[in-house]
């Protein structure tokens, strides 16, 4: 029997639900169940592909194509479990599905209305696809009291009584604020979250309390008391040094004996945590350091790079050295010489990530050209693939090479995409299509040259799988050119026809790929490609 584990947040946004759910999904594992975490967001967006990183950070792919909200990437790199389509859903997806069957006919005659219209499409999203699955845990975004919540809510209070007795489980995070003042921890935020979660119909069992300081036993005892959930119950979670010890964490806290008790398994075993035994001795004991510029557009929240912080820091695991991150405007240097190299001459590898527009591209393209006359590794995902392929084409004469995406150019290096083989047929788009959902995304082939460094950095693989999410395409007409100057196709779509992964041979280390690497790679699991950028990066911090 699939067991439910709620998780709703309180008293205010960004108290880390989702690294909580990845974490005692991970405790969980740790004890030999299959688990699955689930994303239910409020907003009326269909996904988050069409947001601006700034307004929801980063949009996670999965391997089944959805463009999905980054808590996903959590779930995946504490879990290793592969987040589906299936474990995102938004209330604008719900409302556009009962919108299209109310359209078709399907609810002829009656009233289509929120209960018990959006909270049975809720439900029966939580309960589908679970029947393998020890634990399901499913995340609600936002704050209990948004107005946007409530459906869910409800859905949750339904299921609740509909499910058996010690099916489900109620998780509530909140904030015990410290007032420098008074010196004082203060529960009174906790509590009024509590009765507004009550009022809905749902009683927390578990409070996990978030908190910059120890929660002396006296304030976890009144939380218990007005709270009504036993004194066990109350958990604090203390700021934590780094995420990664949040599970282990989480577990000297009690958070998953808590949650066992709370279902009535009494015959579960220990935890193995090695694995994050030695993840955490892998980051808090480095035995070096490198530094690592990321020239890229939304430098201002580190959220809109999210899986990218982390791949690195992996690669830095990988490695055992620290890996500092320096985030570089590409906006803001571009165009002076003198600025590029302050700023690029420092460091110890180059990465351009993924990005969209043509503001920026400039300064991405000036650091790709700069990796790769000083011989600086440098590795391009995405977008900086793409750049990497016009800054070479351009050094290969093509003065204005540039990319569609940029505006109208006669030297299209990088073009639309109109057309590409997927295993339900041939998808094609045309320039001025939808925007949302319309992109190549998730899993692709690609298959590698074999004497290719690419291929050496996947242990010799030349058959990979990696998660893709773009519109434009490095255009083959170029290849002949790009490879007379050095930058050699290494990679390609199985049909041959779309570029996945360019390298220079005469370089240190040089990479591009069309693709985004760093959505797959775990602290327990770092990605090969991120693992040998980090290690040439060791190598380059030997030279300078
Ligand atoms: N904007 C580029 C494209 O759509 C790159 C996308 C990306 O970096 N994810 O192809």
């Amino acid at each position: 029997m699939a067991r439910y584990i709620f998780i709703t947040g309180g008293v205010v946004s960004s108290l880390g639900k989702g690294l909580m759910a990845a974490s005692l999904a991970a405790l969980l594992q740790a004890r030999g169940y299959k688990v699955r975490i689930r994303k239910f967001d409020p907003y009326l967006n269909v996904d988050p592909g069409t947001m601006s990183p700034y307004q929801h950070g980063e949009v996670y792919v999965t391997d089944d194509g959805a463009e999905t909200d980054l808590d996903l990437g959590h779930y995946e790199r504490f879990t290793g479990v592969s987040a589906r389509q299936s474990d995102n859903v938004t209330s604008g997806r719900i409302y556009r599905d009962i919108i299209a069957r109310e359209r078709r006919g399907d609810y002829l005659g009656a009233t289509v209305q929120v209960i018990p219209h959006v909270t049975d499409a809720i439900k029966e999203f939580a309960l589908a696809d679970v029947d393998d699955l020890d634990f399901i845990l499913c995340e609600i975004g936002g704050t209990v009291g948004d107005i946007e919540s409530l459906p869910f809510m409800e859905a949750i209070r339904q299921l609740r009584n509909e499910l058996e007795p010690m099916q489900t489980l109620s998780v509530h995070v909140t904030l015990v604020p410290y007032i420098a003042a008074a010196g004082e921890l203060k529960t009174k935020p906790t509590q009024h979250s509590v009765r507004e979660l009550a009022s809905l119909g749902i009683k927390p069992d578990i409070l996990l309390c978030r908190s910059e300081h120890p929660l002396p036993e006296g304030e976890r005892l009144k939380i218990a008391q007005f709270c009504n959930v036993r004194a066990e119950a109350v958990i604090q979670a203390l700021d934590a040094p780094s995420i990664y010890s949040v599970p282990l964490q989480y577990h000297r806290e009690g958070l998953d004996s808590e949650v066992l008790r709370g279902f009535g398994i009494t015959d579960a075993r220990e935890p193995d945590l090695s694995r994050w035994d030695d993840v955490t001795d892998r980051y808090f004991n480095p035995e070096g350091e490198v530094t690592i510029g990321v020239v890229g557009k939304y430098v201002g929240l580190q959220d809109a790079y999210k899986s990218l912080n982390e791949a690195l820091v992996h690669g830095g695991m990988a490695n055992r050295v620290k890996v500092n991150i320096r985030w570089i405007d590409a906006e803001v240097f571009e165009g002076n010489e003198a600025d590029i190299v302050a700023e690029l001459e420092p460091l110890h590898g180059i990465l351009v990530p993924g990005g969209f527009g043509e503001r920026g591209s400039e300064g991405k393209i000036a650091s790709v050209r700069f990796a790769r006359e000083r011989n600086v590794p440098f590795f391009g995902i995405c977008l900086g693939m793409q750049m990497a392929c016009i800054e070479g084409a351009r050094a290969s004469g093509h003065a204005s090479a540039s990319s569609t995406e940029f505006g109208e150019t006669n030297e299209p290096v990088v073009g639309i995409i109109t057309e590409w083989m997927t295993q339900e047929g041939l998808q094609k788009r045309e320039a001025g299509g939808d925007l949302g959902g319309t992109m190549r995304l998730g899993a692709y082939d690609a298959v590698l040259s074999p004497d290719s460094r690419v291929s050496s950095v996947y242990g010799g693989d030349t058959n990979i799988s990696e998660r893709h999410r773009h519109r434009y395409e490095v255009n083959v007409a170029y290849r002949d050119d790009l490879e007379n100057q050095g930058l050699v196709f290494s990679g390609i779509s199985p049909d041959g026809l779309l570029p996945e992964i360019v390298e220079r041979p005469d370089h240190p280390w040089f990479i591009g790929v069309q693709f985004h690497p760093e959505l797959k790679s775990k602290p327990f699991e770092p990605h090969p490609l991120f693992a040998g950028f980090v290690a040439a990066a060791v190598d380059q911090s030997r030279l300078v």
